[in-house]
C-alpha cells in the first residue's frame, strides 16, 4: 500500500479565486466577442470552479492586430536592450515576490504538489532574469575582408510571436517562451492550455506593473483546435513556439506549412534511465524515483523507462518498488505531498487505462491504481512495472503520469538498442562509474539531452530540445535568441567598388 497523507483532509480552495477569466488584449481584460466560455475544473474535486473565455478566430484576430500595432508603432522593439532588460528584471522581481500566491493557484489548478509548484514559480522568475541579462550581453558577428568589405549582422525582432503552451507546469513553461520572445523585442500572443488557465491570468497584472508597454503582451484563452489553430493559421504571426504532444506538433507543423512560419517544437518523451551494474545504486534509485514521480510524472523529461543491467536487476527492482510505495500521495496543498492529483479526469482516465494495460504487459510491483482513501479526484498511486518487454505499449508510449516501466539488459549494446528503440528522443539519464562507457553511451544515445549520474538539473545556457518525435529545433540560451530574431547580413564595400561592370562594351565592337 502506498504512503499517503491524511485522505480525509479536504481540498484547499485559495482565497479570492476569480469566477471567470477573460482574455487580455491591448491592455484590457475582455470577453470573447461571441461571449463563449469553457469550464475549468479543479483536479481534487473535479468540480467546475470557473468559466474561462473561449477564444475563437475573431478574438485571435483582435489580439494579433494589437500585437502587430505594438510591434510596428513601438516603442518595445526599438528600445535599447538595457531598457527592455530592466522591465524583464522587474517582472522577475514581481514573480518572486508573489511566489507563494502563484504556487497556491498553480497547485490548485493543476494538482501539482505545493512545494514543487513553488519551485516552478521561482524558476519562472529565473527565466526572465536569465534572458534579461543575455540580451544586454548579446554580441553579433562582424566579418572583415581587409581593405574591401565589412559585413555585419543586424539582429532584429521578427514580429508577433504565437506562444502555445501545455498544462504541465504551465506558468513556468509560459515564462520560458515569454522571456526570450520579449527580451528580443517581439510582441506576443499567448494561448495557454485550456486545462490550466488560472496562473496565466496573473501575467497581465505582473506585466503592467513592470511597465511593459500596452499591446506587447496579449493572451487569448481557449481550446487548442479553435484559439490555438487560429493563431497557427494567422498570416501576421510569423513565429510559433509550441510545447505539447508530438501528435499536436505534427498537426501544427502541417497547418503552419502554407505560411512558412518559424517553428519551435518541444514535444513528448519516453526517456530512458540506464543503470549499469557498477553504478552507485543508492543514488540511481533516489534519482530515478524522483525522475518519474516528481511533478506527478507529468513531466516531458521524465525517466519513464528504467533499463537495469542484469547483475543488479533483482536488487534494483525490489528496492525501487519498496521506495515507490513510500512516495507520499496526498492533497496538492499539503506540504508533505510528493505526488498530488493529475490535472484532469480525462488525463486520469488515460493514465489509469495504461495501468490496466500494464498489468497484462509487465509485472506490477508497486501501485496499480487509486491510492487507498482517495476515492475521488485524480489521484494515482506511484506505479511500477518490472520485466516490461520492448514491444509493450507501456514501454513505447508516453503515459505522462506516475507510472514507470523497468526492463533488464545484459550488455551495453543491448542497453543502447533498448534506449533508442522508441520513437521519442528527448532526454536520457545514465548511471555508471565507467568514464569511457559514460561518454560513449551518452554520445550514442538518441536524445537531445543527456544527464550522467544526475537527475534533470538544467543550466539555462545549455540547449534544450529533443530529437526524433520529441521536437524540432533547440531553444535554451542564445539558441532561443536565434529563434526569436532575424539575422540580417549587411555588406559594406570599402574603397573602390569591387565588381565586374556590365554594359560598358562598345556595341560596334571597336
Ligand atoms: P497538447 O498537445 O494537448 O496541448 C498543448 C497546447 O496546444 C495546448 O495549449 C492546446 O490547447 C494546444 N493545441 C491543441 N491542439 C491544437 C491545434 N490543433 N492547434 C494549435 N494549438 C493546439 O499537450 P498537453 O496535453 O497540454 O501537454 C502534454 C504534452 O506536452 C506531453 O506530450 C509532454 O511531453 C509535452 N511537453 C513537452 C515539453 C518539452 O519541452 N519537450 C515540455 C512540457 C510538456
Amino acid at each position: 500500500m502506498n504512503h499517503t497523507t491524511d485522505a480525509t483532509v479536504t481540498g484547499h480552495v485559495p482565497a479570492d479565486l476569480p469566477e471567470r477569466i477573460q482574455h487580455y488584449i491591448d491592455g484590457e481584460l475582455v470577453d470573447s466577442l461571441d461571449g463563449a466560455t469553457f469550464e475549468v475544473l479543479d483536479p481534487v474535486s473535479n468540480e467546475t470552479y470557473l468559466q474561462a473565455a473561449a477564444g475563437k478566430q475573431a478574438d485571435v484576430d483582435r489580439a494579433v492586430a494589437a500585437a502587430r500595432r505594438a510591434f510596428t508603432e513601438g516603442p518595445w522593439p526599438g528600445m535599447l536592450p538595457r531598457e527592455r532588460s530592466r522591465v524583464l528584471h522587474r517582472i522577475a522581481d514581481i514573480v518572486e515576490s508573489r511566489d507563494a500566491r502563484l504556487a497556491e493557484l498553480e497547485s490548485f489548478d493543476s494538482g501539482l504538489p505545493i512545494t514543487q509548484a513553488l519551485g516552478q514559480a521561482r524558476r519562472a522568475a529565473e527565466n526572465f532574469r536569465f534572458f534579461a541579462d543575455l540580451v544586454v550581453a548579446q554580441a553579433d558577428d562582424t566579418y572583415k575582408v581587409p581593405g574591401r568589405q565589412v559585413n555585419y549582422v543586424n539582429r532584429k525582432p521578427i514580429g508577433v510571436a504565437g506562444l502555445i503552451t501545455p498544462w504541465n507546469t504551465p506558468f513556468m513553461l509560459e515564462s520560458w517562451k515569454l522571456g526570450p520572445a520579449l527580451a528580443t523585442g517581439n510582441t506576443v500572443v499567448l494561448k495557454p492550455a485550456e486545462f490550466t488557465p488560472l496562473s496565466a491570468s496573473l501575467w497581465a497584472e505582473i506585466f503592467e506593473e513592470a511597465g511593459l508597454p500596452q499591446g506587447v503582451f496579449n493572451l487569448v484563452n481557449g481550446l487548442g483546435e479553435e484559439a490555438g489553430d487560429a493563431l497557427v493559421k494567422h498570416p501576421d504571426v510569423p513565429l510559433i513556439s509550441f510545447t505539447g504532444e508530438s501528435s499536436t506538433g505534427q498537426l501544427i507543423f502541417a497547418n503552419a506549412a502554407p505560411y512558412l512560419k518559424g517553428l519551435s517544437m518541444e514535444l513528448g518523451g519516453k526517456s530512458p534511465a540506464v543503470v549499469f551494474a557498477d553504478a552507485d545504486l543508492d543514488a540511481a534509485i533516489d534519482a530515478t524515483i524522483f525522475g518519474v514521480f516528481s511533478l506527478n510524472g507529468e513531466r516531458c523529461t521524465a525517466g519513464s523507462r528504467i533499463l537495469v543491467q542484469r547483475e543488479v536487476y533483482d536488487e534494483f527492482v525490489e528496492r525501487y518498488a519498496a521506495q515507490a510505495q513510500r512516495v507520499v500521495v496526498g492533497h496538492p496543498h499539503d506540504e508533505r505531498t510528493e505526488v498530488g492529483a493529475l490535472v484532469h479526469p480525462e488525463h486520469h482516465d488515460k493514465v489509469m487505462g495504461y495501468i490496466e494495460l500494464g498489468k497484462t504487459e509487465g509485472r506490477l510491483v508497486a501501485g496499480g491504481g487509486r491510492p487507498e482513501g482517495f476515492e475521488t479526484g485524480n489521484f494515482v498511486a506511484p506505479t511500477v512495472f518490472a520485466d516490461v518487454p520492448r514491444d509493450a505499449r507501456i514501454f513505447q508510449e508516453e503515459i505522462f503520469g506516475p507510472v514507470v516501466a523497468i526492463t533488464p539488459f545484459e550488455t551495453e549494446e543491448e542497453a543502447l538498442e533498448l534506449a533508442n528503440g522508441v520513437k521519442y528522443g528527448l532526454a536520457a539519464y545514465i548511471w555508471t562509474n565507467d568514464l569511457r562507457r559514460a561518454h560513449t553511451f551518452a554520445q550514442s544515445v538518441e536524445a537531445g539531452m543527456v544527464w550522467l549520474n544526475s537527475n534533470n538539473v538544467r543550466d539555462l545556457r545549455t540547449p534544450f530540445g529533443g530529437v526524433k518525435a520529441s521536437g524540432l529545433g533547440h531553444e535554451g540560451g542564445y539558441r532561443s535568441i536565434d529563434f526569436y530574431t532575424d539575422q540580417q547580413a549587411v555588406h559594406i564595400t570599402l574603397g573602390a567598388a569591387h565588381h565586374p561592370t556590365f554594359g560598358k562594351q562598345d556595341p560596334a565592337g571597336g
